[in-house]
């Protein structure tokens, strides 16, 4: 059953249509009038395109595809058209997205929690290998996404992940997006509460399901019992964290309402303590009030965040308790401070069942098919089978026993996986930029790449930690606001006055308890060029200046 704005779904509180335009509340009875993609979304349920591309486009090819379906619905399968090569930054803004529009496609594989098998990663490197030209990147969502793809070889694709028990289900458009997960969870030796079994059930009752497919936009989810706060929870619009009750034990407490992009907002705790079994109902509530209250007329007021701020946490909570949950939740505590410096999982760290897991980084998360089937294999020679991936751009081989670790780490590295990165390798991030992205100003990728070398160059004999993180727009898809030195693409004029690839700078950004978005720095832009003089001067300037004990971001 498709769900739109004249048949909302039977959770839905039901009232008549409003004469008042309002933000396109379906709760409120605001059904019109619908932008595009509400358009779109009423016509048809982005997931039946599925069929669409098995039966008539992968049979028929590219120039086949319904315009609405290319540009829309086939995010609800994870698909994206890739850039058109050779446009530069300065035309995307200019260029009708047809003209932007490549024949191929991004297609992101979703990694629920992080979980993958040896299997599982190397069917990933084989379809790399053989329908998208070797490209694989590690997302800062646990996902893998690979371009180059073309529509005919789409069902195949999808023949082999599902095979392995993957899926690119929902793993893009207004829908329940992948769901963020500890890396560690169920092994660490310091872990609060395993999140892993209500992953699993929220999967089984809420992706692929057509009543929770009509999102007014994206719905991200971060779910994690460790206290690394390791999954970015301050910028999903639904968190579970990790904390002990004094009275109840070890549970979650629950934040909504976080979000970056252009009008970035920190989530906001309700207050609550949710015990691990009542995870998925909880969910359940929050994704409701998201379908049936959120803003729908505008794009840009259509993510969680600006309905959570407009009601305040109080307010929300009351209404997920008396209309979705029917019952009151528990209050709860906050979750503490951590007290590591990094939180990635990075090196090597004994299980809570004596064995080890081993954390290693690639550059900004870019890796490829070759690469993942030698990780797959490297992994199965040493550990029982299972990695993870991170919400930082990295991998971890779990359950080796001690004796194997050693000699993993050398064929990691080996494959230039560095298990010990260096602060720069380790904290930098970057989007996919102008290589694949329509929306794309300038170079990420590889310029992040460069930018790591080139560091370990200049200041070898820095050791603190940092987070650079490198963006192609002023989108955030790599998390610039909350980065040490966030990188947010966009066109400057060199010391010529000449238009050249650039950056704005946003400095002091952080995630943990004490989070919060950089300081724009006014005025304060360099050219890709200036770009590794720029930061050895600013990361030269604090060590000079630092106290004692100080990080880069305090
Ligand atoms: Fe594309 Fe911008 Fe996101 Fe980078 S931040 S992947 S350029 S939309």
């Amino acid at each position: 059953m498709a769900t739109s704005p004249d048949t909302p779904p039977a959770a839905a509180p039901r009232r008549k249509p409003s004469r008042h335009r309002g933000e396109g509340q379906w709760a409120k009875g605001h059904f019109t009038p619908l932008n595009g993609n509400e358009q779109f979304k009423k016509d048809d349920d982005g997931l039946n395109v599925r069929t669409r591309i098995e039966t008539i486009y992968s049979q028929r090819g590219f120039d086949s595809i319904d315009p609405n379906d290319l540009r829309g619905r086939m995010r609800w399968w994870g698909l994206y058209t890739q850039r058109k090569p050779g446009i530069d930054g300065g035309k995307t803004a200019v260029l009708e997205p047809e003209e932007l529009d490549d024949e191929y496609f991004m297609l992101r594989v979703r990694i629920d929690g992080g979980r993958l098998t040896t299997e599982q990663l190397r069917v990933i490197g084989e379809i790399s290998q053989e329908f998208a030209r070797g490209t694989a990147d590690l997302t800062d969502r646990q996902n893998i996404q690979y371009h180059w793809i073309r529509i005919e070889d789409v069902p195949e694709i999808w023949r082999r992940l599902e095979g392995v028990g993957l899926s690119t289900t929902e793993a893009c458009g207004d829908t329940p997006r992948v769901i963020l997960g500890s890396p560690v969870a169920g092994i660490a030796e310091n872990e609060i509460i395993d999140g892993s079994a209500a992953i699993d059930e929220i999967q089984r009752r809420f992706i692929g399901n057509p009543d929770f497919s009509n999102l007014p936009r994206k719905f991200k989810t971060a779910i994690s019992g460790s206290p690394q706060l390791d999954v970015a929870h301050e910028i999903n619009d639904i968190a579970f964290v990790g904390v002990h009750h004094p009275e109840h034990g070890p549970g979650f407490d629950l934040w909504v309402g976080g979000g970056l992009s252009t009008n970035p907002k920190l989530g906001v705790r309700l207050g609550a303590w949710v015990p691990l079994d009542e995870v998925p109902d909880v969910y359940g509530g929050v994704i409701g009030i998201f379908r049936d209250y959120g803003y729908r007329r505008l794009r840009t007021r259509a993510r969680l965040k600006f309905l959570v701020a407009d009601w305040g946490p109080e307010k929300f909570r009351q209404i997920l308790e008396d209309e979705y949950l029917q019952r009151k939740l528990t209050d709860g505590p906050p979750p503490e401070q951590p007290t590591g410096t990094w939180r990635d999982h990075l090196g090597v760290h004994r299980q809570r069942d004596g064995r080890f897991y081993v954390g290693f980084a690639p550059r900004v998360g870019r890796v490829d098919g070759t690469t993942l089937t030698k990780i797959a294999e490297v992994a199965d020679a040493h550990g029982s089978g299972r990695l993870r991936t991170t919400a930082e751009q990295k991998m971890i081989v779990l359950d080796v026993t001690e004796d194997q670790v050693e000699s993993l780490v050398s064929a990691l590295e080996a494959l230039d996986l560095r298990v010990t990165p260096s602060p720069f390798r380790r904290g930098t991030m970057a989007c996919t930029g102008i290589e694949f992205c329509k929306l794309a100003i300038v170079e990420t990728k590889a310029r992040g790449a460069s930018l790591i070398d080139e560091l370990e160059r200049r200041i070898p004999e820095f050791d603190q930690p940092i987070t650079i993180n490198i963006n192609g727009c002023p989108n955030a898809c790599a998390r610039i606001q909350v980065a040490d030195i966030g990188l947010k693409g966009q066109l400057v004029l060199d010391d010529e006055g000449n238009q050249v690839e650039g950056y704005q700078v946003h400095l002091g950004g952080a995630l943990g308890l004490e989070a919060g978005f950089g300081r724009k720095v006014r005025g304060l832009k360099v050219t890709a060029t200036e770009l590794p003089d720029y930061i050895e001067r600013v990361i030269k300037r604090f060590e000079v200046q630092r106290a004692d004990g100080e990080r880069f971001a305090t």
